[in-house]
This record gives C-alpha cells, sequence and structure tokens, in this order.
C-alpha cells in the first residue's frame, strides 16, 4: 500500500466501506434489522455503559448507517458523524445538546424556509431564542451576541438565492464569543465546499438533497470537526457535566474530540428517536459514490442557465455567484472555485404573475419544493416555501413575489434552456 491520502472522489466511493466480512457482499448490506444479539451479559451491560462500542438498536446505531456516517465524516474532514431521518432532525438534535431553555442562538436570515419556521416556531416552544443577523453584515453577528448565546446557525451557499457566506469572518465572530459555529452544508456539499477547512465547529446536512442525490430518500446527518472545548465555564453542561444516565461520565473527558457526536447519539437520536431507515442509508450512500461526478455537472449546468437568462429580456435580475458580475462572486471564487452550486433564483419584469405563469409552462422542469434531485426543479418561493413571512421579509430572505428559484438538474443543458425559452416567450 501507498502511503497516499486517498482523494476526494476516491473517499465518496470507498470511505467506511469494506467487503462484508461473512458474505463478501461489495455493496454494503442493508442491516434491515431492528436490534442485535450480545455475546454475553458482560457485553450487553458494557455496550448499555458506553464502555464499548457495538450494536444495540437500530434507533442508536445500525451498520448500514454507520458507513454512511464514516463516509460523510470523512468527505467534510470531521472527526464523527451521525445520520438521522431528515434535516431537520439534525437540526433538533444538534441544538438540543447546545441549549438549555431559555438560551439563545443566532442565525443567518437567508437560510432554507423549513428552517426558518423550525426555528421560529417549534423551537420557540421549546424555550430556545433564535435571534437574527444578516450574513452580509457580519458585525450583525457580534451585536447579537450576548451571555445565554450558545451557538451561531449558518448555511454555506444559502437558500434561495445561492448567495455564498463568509464562513471564516463569522467563524471569527464565534470563536471571540466562545460558541461553536453550525454550517448548514446542504446546497454545496463538501465537492464544493469543505466547512471545517473554514473554521466550522459542527456541519449539518440535509441528505435528501445534493448527498442522496435522486430525489428519493430523506436523510440527515451531524459531522463533529472535533474543534470545540466543550469543557469551558459549564455553558455546556450536557457535554461537560456527569451523566446520570451513564454511570456519571462525562462525554467531553471520555470521548474527546468525538463527544458531540457521541453526545448526539446517545443523549440526541437515543431520547427523540429520529433514526435514519438502514434502506435510506443504502440509497443515499449509493447516492454518494457519484457525488463529485453530479456536482460537477450540476454546477456546469447551473452556471449555462444562469448566462442565459441573464440575457433574457423578460429577466429583470439574476442571482448567481458563479456570474462574474453577481455581488457574491468573489466570495464564490474563494470559497467554491470548482462551481457556484446549482440553486439560485431569478427575478421576472412581469412581476409575480409572470413567475406563476413561468411555473406552469415549463415542461422539462418539475415544480416541486425540492432541491437537489437529478432532475431540475423550479418553484415560486413567495407562494410556497417563503408563504409565511411577511412581505418584508419575503424580500430580506430573498424570496420577494418576482422571484423564481431553480435547482438545476443533470440533464443536457442545451434542453434545459430550450424549456425556459419556451416558457418565457408565453
Ligand atoms: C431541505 C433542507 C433542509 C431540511 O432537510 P429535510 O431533509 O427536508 O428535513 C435543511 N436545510 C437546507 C438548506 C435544505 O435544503
Amino acid at each position: 500500500m501507498s502511503d497516499r491520502l486517498p482523494g476526494f472522489s476516491t473517499l465518496a466511493v470507498h470511505a467506511g466501506a469494506q467487503p462484508d466480512p461473512t458474505t463478501g457482499a461489495r455493496a454494503t448490506p442493508i442491516y434491515q434489522t431492528t436490534s442485535f444479539v450480545f455475546n454475553d451479559a458482560d457485553h450487553a451491560a458494557s455496550l448499555f455503559g458506553l464502555q464499548a462500542f457495538g450494536n444495540i438498536y437500530t434507533r442508536i446505531g445500525n451498520p448500514t448507517n454507520a458507513v454512511l456516517e464514516e463516509r460523510v465524516a470523512a468527505l467534510e474532514g470531521g472527526t464523527a458523524a451521525l445520520a438521522v431521518a431528515s434535516g431537520h432532525a439534525a437540526q433538533v438534535v444538534v441544538l438540543q445538546q447546545l441549549l438549555q431553555p431559555g438560551d439563545e442562538f443566532i442565525a443567518a436570515r437567508k437560510l432554507y424556509g423549513g428552517s426558518i419556521n423550525q426555528f421560529s416556531h417549534a423551537f420557540k416552544s421549546f424555550g430556545w431564542n433564535v435571534v437574527w443577523a444578516d450574513s452580509d453584515d457580519i458585525a450583525s453577528f457580534e451585536r447579537a451576541v450576548t451571555p445565554r448565546t450558545k451557538a451561531i446557525f449558518i448555511e454555506s451557499i444559502a437558500n434561495p438565492g445561492g448567495s455564498i457566506t463568509d464562513i471564516e469572518a463569522i467563524s471569527t465572530v464565534a470563536r471571540k464569543a466562545g460558541v461553536p459555529l453550525i454550517v448548514d452544508n446542504t446546497l454545496a456539499s463538501p465537492y464544493l465546499i469543505r466547512p471545517i477547512d473554514h473554521g466550522a465547529d459542527i456541519v449539518v446536512h440535509s441528505l435528501t438533497k445534493f448527498l442522496g442525490g435522486h430525489g428519493n430518500s430523506l436523510g440527515g446527518i451531524i459531522v463533529d470537526a472535533g474543534t470545540f472545548d466543550w469543557s469551558t465555564g459549564g455553558k455546556y453542561p450536557m457535554l461537560s457535566e456527569p451523566r446520570p444516565e451513564y454511570h456519571g461520565i462525562r462525554l467531553q473527558e471520555t470521548f474527546g474530540n468525538f463527544a458531540f457526536a457521541i453526545a448526539c447519539r446517545v443523549l440526541g437520536l437515543r431520547d427523540l428517536g429520529p433514526a435514519l431507515s438502514p434502506f435510506n442509508a443504502f440509497m443515499i450512500l449509493t447516492g454518494i459514490e457519484t457525488l463529485p461526478l453530479r456536482m460537477q455537472k450540476h454546477c456546469d449546468n447551473a452556471k449555462a442557465v444562469a448566462e442565459f437568462l441573464a440575457g433574457h429580456p423578460a429577466v429583470a435580475s439574476v442571482s448567481y455567484a458563479g456570474l462574474a458580475s453577481d455581488k457574491y462572486n468573489q466570495l464564490a471564487r474563494k470559497y467554491a472555485p470548482k462551481g457556484a452550486g446549482a440553486v439560485f433564483t431569478f427575478s421576472l419584469k412581469g412581476g409575480y404573475d409572470a413567475g406563476v405563469s413561468l411555473v406552469s409552462k415549463l415542461q422539462l422542469f418539475s415544480h416541486l419544493a425540492n432541491v437537489g434531485d437529478t432532475r431540475s426543479l423550479v418553484i415560486h418561493p413567495a407562494s410556497t416555501t417563503h408563504s409565511q413571512l411577511d412581505d418584508a421579509a419575503k424580500v430580506k430572505s430573498g424570496a420577494g413575489p418576482d422571484v423564481v428559484r431553480l435547482s438545476i438538474g443533470i440533464e443536457d443543458k442545451e434542453d434545459l434552456i430550450a424549456d425556459l425559452e419556451q416558457a418565457l416567450a408565453g
């Protein structure tokens, strides 16, 4: 064996997997079982006491899911990962380890519409208070810090407009405040951006999107960078204080640089319950094998479509960071040199009515609420994903009434452009 470190495409195919030791199966088997037999009573006791690693029950861990966890941790450059049932489940499990009722977290306002809802309503009912900041104004994060701040949450490439976030600048604010930086890397995938290289402490994904990549399976994942010291100042008692349910062990002291991933599993997933089905883990693993190929094609197609739209007389503006004229182009060159992603928005001179009409005339693009599928997708955020926001908040989060969002697939770009051309011709 050479001592070369494997490259990204090699990791996408191999990380975490090996031929099945009992059957020789080369693809990772779907371990479709709820529970696992113990060797003996001592083995059972040591698994329950966290003195040994191993399988107990699929709500806490499963061998198919473990391959997915190891693979995504390798692709993101983290120490460990935990797969869960959806991207939203990942967000709940992460924040449950960090916040006590009455605590605060700071979030960028440019976010997936579902996350805006989850943070504003469900999390509020848990006593976790979101404080909004503007990723175009780094000082707004600094101003939002209080003694109750426990985390900062941003998207690397932000929904819906595909803007690029200055992760390093916000990481500096987080470090100064002594709180972890959580980056939702769903729209970039580790092929385009690895947030841990830029100072993220925790990365979350909706695996439902580009990682799974085929619009067929929900999933989420949490990656621990292993960079944050949870023991300081009693700020993170879930990690630093003795756990009564595990004979008084302290997770940070026992598990060191992967303590956060362990906390998410043995306190979060165990008690909240959003386990990923091993079948979905298998589908998502299969998707990840082609991530580098798909992601490059997604980005190349997106750039061609964005250029076409920017030159069309019915289009008022295009928000795609891959265009040289875009306000986020400098940040795109720094953070995502291989491509600025495949989700972006544009606005029509004809406003709301023109947006609704365009969506109804497109034939190859599917009108639905998802992104990161092999198929090209279209949606009008103001009447759907962002409809719960008032008009001012819609505009602030990049989802004004005249805005249409595209998620560009891996079809032939000429066919995508032809479909948009006929739909825009009216
Ligand atoms: C879809 C999405 C989520 C939520 O993920 P689910 O798998 O649908 O729960 C979170 N963040 C971003 C950026 C997303 O696109």
